[in-house]
């Protein structure tokens, strides 16, 4: 079949995205859902950072490919072999497949799945099928999932089934931002009632996380960025405390604002900075979580002592260190039950042909999430 997806000829562009215009809406040809595949009519996506990443060339992966790993839909058509899913399903993408085999996805830990993770850096589906096509040219699979377009293929191991009530642009997020960010406070950083918690990075991640502390029960939540508008919009979100963690001071200030440092400090600016910063200002005993993706030749330089005399932890998070076909529906739970308001995190609704400005509102510092809806 025919449908509309949004595709990246060449990695590293320049801004601004509304000029050069790295993204181009296409026609491409979708292939019949095969072994264990759907067809999904995609009814809402997010735009995330990491998509960003691959557009500026901080995240390389082969190209022609339709961008796009935050998505959710209704299944249409079921290839063979489908187990636990329907037509008529509404259903929201998780950006990397578990392969239910392999020894990670056997003891829970399907975060590292090594099929998974081995199909999304060729960018094919799970079992190595590229569905997209254009005038013979095959187009590659971003994460599985390709959610910029009107309709997509994807293996039934990227895909958690969800209750109809849950609207679809508020589903959409729930594939990556909250995924990864609730994953990171309450899986990775394991945080117990009563800690004290540092963000850095509020982008839909860091947010999340913010709002997965506040669920998790810390006694403080302090947010920090580089970007003053990113702070504004942290204490909407319920942090107790921000902090410019470019200003001279900021290290003192965090220590001021705590018991000599937060317990837990998350990092997901992708900056190495704001990671030397994040793992410098946890407490003694504390833990670093990291769930940025840098760019691959990014160096960390630390202080191995600091790491044995005060006994940090130094954590590196994946989805979340989540099981996404578990986490979602739970997460989802807590949003209908009003404990995670992640509605906030949505300040754009926008349409497929706007993606370039989407892109750049999103490089410029001006947006949080921005949904695609579709018809
Ligand atoms: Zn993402
Ligand atoms: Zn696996």
């Amino acid at each position: 079949m025919k449908t509309r997806a949004v595709v990246l000829h060449k990695i590293g562009h320049e801004r601004p995205y509304t000029e050069t215009k790295p993204l181009t809406i296409e026609e491409v040809e979708l292939g019949e859902p095969g072994y264990e595949e759907v067809l999904v009519k995609i009814k809402a996506a997010g735009i995330c950072h990491s998509d960003l990443s691959v557009v500026d060339g901080n995240r390389p992966r082969p190209v022609p490919m339709v961008l796009g790993h935050e998505a959710s839909g209704i299944i249409e058509k079921v290839g063979e072999h489908v187990k636990g899913f329907e037509v008529g399903d509404h259903v929201v993408f998780a950006f990397l497949p578990s392969c239910g085999q392999c020894k990670y996805c056997q003891s829970g830990r399907t975060a590292l799945c090594e099929p998974g993770a081995a199909a999304n850096t060729a960018g094919t589906l799970l079992n190595g099928d590229k569905k997209i096509t254009k005038n013979g040219e095959t187009y590659y699979h971003h994460l599985g999932v390709s959610g910029f377009a009107d309709y997509s293929v994807a293996s039934i191991h990227s895909l958690v089934k969800i209750d109809k009530n849950i609207p679809f642009d508020i589903a959409a997020i729930f594939g990556c931002a909250i995924l990864t960010g609730v994953g990171a406070v309450v899986h990775t950083a394991e945080m117990h009632a009563g800690e004290s918690v540092m963000v850095v990075g509020l982008g839909g991640v860091g947010l999340s996380a913010i709002l997965g502390a506040q669920a998790a029960g810390a006694s403080k939540i302090i947010a920090a960025d580089i970007n003053p508008y990113k702070l504004d919009v942290a204490k909407d979100f319920g942090a107790d405390d921000v902090v410019n963690s470019s200003d001279k001071d900021a290290m003192e200030k965090v220590k001021n604002m705590t018991d000599k440092g937060p317990d837990i400090s998350l990092e997901f600016a992708g900056a190495m900075p704001a990671l030397d910063f994040a793992f410098n200002a946890t407490n003694r005993g504390g833990r670093t979580v990291t769930a940025a993706l840098p760019h691959p030749d990014s160096r960390l330089s630390l202080n191995p002592l600091t790491l044995v005399g005060q006994e940090k932890t130094l954590k590196g998070c994946y989805l979340g260190s989540s099981s996404p076909k578990v986490d979602i529906p739970n997460f989802m739970d807590m949003y209908q039950a009003g404990r995670l308001p992640v509605e906030k995190l949505i300040t754009h609704r926008m349409k497929l042909e706007d993606i370039n400005e989407g892109f750049e509102r999103l490089a410029a510092g001006e947006a949080i999430r921005q949904v695609i809806i579709f018809d």
